[in-house]
């Protein structure tokens, strides 16, 4: 990751946008101790915003794009999160967005939103482990360290897709939930937090930032992405003792229905298979996961490991198949955008999404 050629917040691009998709911050439980018999996705991100802080100099703007428990995201929801998001990123009165989103796919909602956008300002996702009716709720201070992270980011040109959640900064590539119900629920893995936000201030751990590669077919790839109702149909297997293959060998069969028009839903397009420790896969998934690429299923290798990439090769999968060092849920959406943009005939960005820059 190289340093982003952003563009230093100005005066006139003093509007922080809040877009609102839900979760756990925008929960409510009917008694003040329950933190897990709650609805997600109830309090409209306006009140979220009552009483939260501002960074000096900055006004927020608040839009509802959604308001549900995260674990119902997907491609509908996506792309209306998508176009609001572009749509304020080309205001030259804003200077970064803040999206307050569910933490169970929020990983996953901001490697979309930085694989299709690309953007040169600062994305900022943030969301809560306890709803907002909580006795101690967190997510007013996330909100705030959100909205302090934002600011902090566009004035130093910080383009990107970033993640915030008591008071650690990952980005939108590493940063991966590893806990059901901790505060600090989410984690970077190898890469750690790119930040710490303290005290209403962003103490930047790394120069690195995700690079803001404003080549040509970007434009042309979010178009593509928003006229899409559907993506790819990708699903995300695992390797482990036992995997007979018994579970590719009726995705196939699903496919071999849809194209040939006698099952409604997308056919299988891709297969990103999680492999044990450095993406090796059971003799006998191999042996499935070969025929459905002779039957023009692409196939993506990873790891189920909590951290690390698969190195090298891989042991007995990537020798095969391509390798990804996304984790697994990420190399899912990777691949289908890139199966999207295939299609359509637009160029892929550049070493991806969610394939190494070789
Ligand atoms: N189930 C909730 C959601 O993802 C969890 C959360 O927000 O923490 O919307």
């Amino acid at each position: 990751m190289t340093a982003t050629a952003g563009t230093a917040a100005t005066e006139a691009r003093r509007a922080i946008v809040v877009l609102g998709m839900g979760g756990t911050i925008a929960g409510r439980a009917a008694v003040a101790a329950d933190v897990v018999g709650y609805r997600a996705g109830v309090v409209p991100v306006a009140a979220l915003l009552e009483g939260v802080p501002l960074p000096a100099g900055w006004r927020t703007e608040g839009e509802q794009v959604a308001n549900v428990d995260s674990k119902d995201m997907g491609v509908p929801l996506w792309r209306d999160l998508l176009a609001a998001a572009y749509r304020h990123l080309q205001r030259s009165d804003v200077g970064a967005l803040v999206v307050t989103h569910g933490t169970d796919t929020l990983e996953e909602t901001a490697w979309v939103l930085q694989a299709v956008l690309q953007p040169e300002r600062p994305v900022v996702l943030v969301g809560a482990m306890r709803p907002a009716s909580a006795l101690a709720p967190d997510g007013p201070g996330n909100l705030a360290d959100a909205l302090t992270l934002a600011a902090d980011a566009a004035q130093r040109g910080i383009g990107g897709v970033w993640v915030t959640l008591a008071g650690r900064v990952f980005d939108a590539r590493t940063v991966r939930k590893v806990h059901p119900m901790r505060l600090d629920a989410f984690a970077g893995g190898d890469a750690g937090p790119a930040a710490w936000v303290e005290a209403g201030r962003v103490r930047w751990l790394t120069a690195a930032m995700p690079a803001a590669s404003a080549d040509a077919a970007r434009a042309a790839r979010i178009d593509t992405v928003l006229a899409a109702s559907v993506w790819p149909r990708v699903e995300w297997i695992h390797s482990h003792g036992g995997a007979d293959g018994a579970l590719v060998r009726a995705l196939l069969q699903q496919r071999r229905a849809a194209l040939a028009g006698g099952d409604a839903d997308p056919p299988l397009a891709g297969l990103v298979v999680a492999g044990t420790g450095n993406g090796s896969l059971h003799t006998a998934l191999t042996e499935a996961l070969a025929q459905a690429a002779r039957e023009g299923v692409a196939v993506r290798v990873t790891t189920r490991c909590a951290e690390g990439v698969v190195v090298g090769e891989g042991g007995r999968g990537g020798n095969i198949w391509p390798v990804t060092d996304l984790p697994p849920a990420k190399a899912r959406i990777a691949l289908a955008l890139e199966l999207l943009w295939r299609a359509a005939g637009v160029p892929v960005s550049p070493a991806g999404p969610g394939r190494r820059a070789e």
